[in-house]
């Protein structure tokens, strides 16, 4: 971890993402000499490229802006580079080394063919017009084009990146290389996307929860739910958990959070979907809709009591103090919807609480899942139908939590589910880096 910290200075999101892994992996390595002869720790933890480049682009003024651009390409031991691209002002290349370095463990963990990457630009979309967009997205292509392909890189969408900019960037694509390609995840279904792509990562969070909660003959009927963020994996989380019978209490984004203690049904997840993703609205004007909820500027949610927690939003948005909160007011189980939401010091603090806790890496994995069969249907050139996509992202889910048993159960009816994800999402691409020799 030394030579970690040494060779990635001013990079701490991607050094603490590497600490995570390795204070798992070093205990499961410890006898096992194949992985310390070929050095794959050291290997693992250092992206095979990071392109980094400049964007271009003019605003509705007439201004040149510009901006820098990244595509890590982390690890391709098991396929294709795989992993979403990220537009807000936050992204920097630590950022994007964190979030390439998890994504390579969490698509080992799908069962499918899908290598490590992630991508993005400081590019803020809040307050720019459509043709804005439209235009910065162009030209983030125009350099991008290059470094990805259907056998190559497959990028789809994450933070600030939602169908509208995936469309955007496609277009560009096909338009300069004439190839019409599953080069892109999360694609329009007129153009080549899956059915339920959209829902697949909070519901597939939820379907974890679920089976986590089974281990203890419990489901999530009756249950009341905290959740942060509004974006796509939130509201969909909730709806999944609303369709379960649970009771959603909060949600949020970056100006605060609301709190709903008639619960968040249905008819208020489609509005918030509206709002945020066709209004660009802001969470806060859900008090205005819906009186009776509160809002609470500058505030996370989790001091609000709850059964089971969902982070949806962001890194590093649920601390150690939150994390003891949360365990106080007697939450049972979190299934994390975004990458590394918890800071190490919550993850120790749920560890140690023993709590049902799924790391990002293994309980969000379900939209790069449906993403890879988006993949699949691509190749084949055909569409599957959306009970065989929905089936399939469940028996993708519970495989995912069976993984991290068999790594992770502690005895006495705990099970690590931490160390359970880094454990069998490590051994499957260290044993294919093995296979290649020293490359
Ligand atoms: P969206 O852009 O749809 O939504 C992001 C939400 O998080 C918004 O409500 C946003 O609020 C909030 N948010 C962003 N930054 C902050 C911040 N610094 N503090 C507080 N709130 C913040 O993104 P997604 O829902 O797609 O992604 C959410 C998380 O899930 C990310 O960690 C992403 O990497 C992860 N993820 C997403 C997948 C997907 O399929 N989309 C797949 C796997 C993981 P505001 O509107 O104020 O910015």
């Amino acid at each position: 971890m030394e030579g970690v910290k040494r060779r990635n200075p001013h990079q701490p999101e991607f050094v603490q993402a590497v600490q995570e892994v390795a204070e798992d992996i070093f205990e499961f390595i410890q006898d096992k000499e194949q992985y310390h002869a070929q050095q794959i720790l050291r290997r693992i933890a250092e992206p095979d490229r990071v392109v980094s480049f400049r964007v271009c682009w003019e605003d509705d003024n007439g201004n040149i802006r510009v901006q820098r651009g990244w595509r890590v390409q982390n690890n391709n031991a098991i396929g294709p580079y795989k992993g979403g691209i990220r537009f807000h002002p936050s992204v920097t290349e630590s950022v994007l080394k964190f979030l390439a370095f998890e994504q390579t463990f969490k698509n080992a963990l799908t069962g499918l063919p899908m290598g490590g990457g992630k991508g993005g630009s400081n590019f803020n979309p809040k307050g720019k017009s459509v043709r804005e967009i439209m235009r910065f997205c162009q030209s983030f292509m125009t350099e991008l084009y290059r470094h990805i392909g259907a056998d190559v890189d497959v990028p789809a969408g994450d933070i600030g990146v939602g169908g509208r900019e995936i469309g955007y960037m496609f277009g560009q694509y096909k338009r300069i290389t004439n190839n019409f390609t599953g080069v892109l995840t999360g694609k329009g279904l007129e153009w080549g996307g899956s059915l339920i792509r959209t829902e697949a990562t909070g519901y597939g969070a939820v379907y974890f929860l679920a089976n986590m909660l089974a281990t203890k003959g419990e489901d999530l009927n009756g249950k009341t739910a905290v959740i942060s963020g509004s974006g796509n994996v939130a509201t969909h989380a909730a709806e999944k958990i609303v369709q379960l019978g649970g009771k959603v209490l909060t949600l949020s984004d970056s100006g605060g959070f609301i709190h709903d203690p008639d619960g968040i049904t249905q008819e208020k997840i489609d509005w918030v979907k509206t709002h945020k993703t066709h209004r660009r609205g802001r969470i806060e004007e859900y008090v205005d809709a819906f009186p009776g909820a509160t809002f609470h500027a500058g505030k996370t949610p989790w001091g609000v009591p709850c059964d089971v927690a969902l982070p949806c939003a962001t890194q590093n948005e649920l601390l150690g103090e939150d994390a003891k909160v949360l365990v106080a007011n007697g939450c049972k189980a979190v299934s994390e919807g975004a990458n590394m939401p918890t800071d190490l010091d919550g993850v120790h603090v749920f560890k140690a609480a023993k709590l049902l806790y799924a790391p990002g890496k293994a309980s969000n994995a379900g939209g790069v899942a449906v993403s890879g069969l988006e993949m699949s249907q691509n190749s084949e050139r055909r569409a599957w139908k959306e009970e065989e996509l929905q089936q399939m992202l469940k028996d993708i889910m519970m495989g995912i939590h069976q993984s991290c048993l068999t790594y992770g159960d502690q005895g006495g009816g705990y099970v690590d589910y931490v160390k359970g994800a880094n454990i069998a999402g490590f051994k499957k691409v260290a044993d294919a880096m093995l296979a290649f020799g020293v490359v």
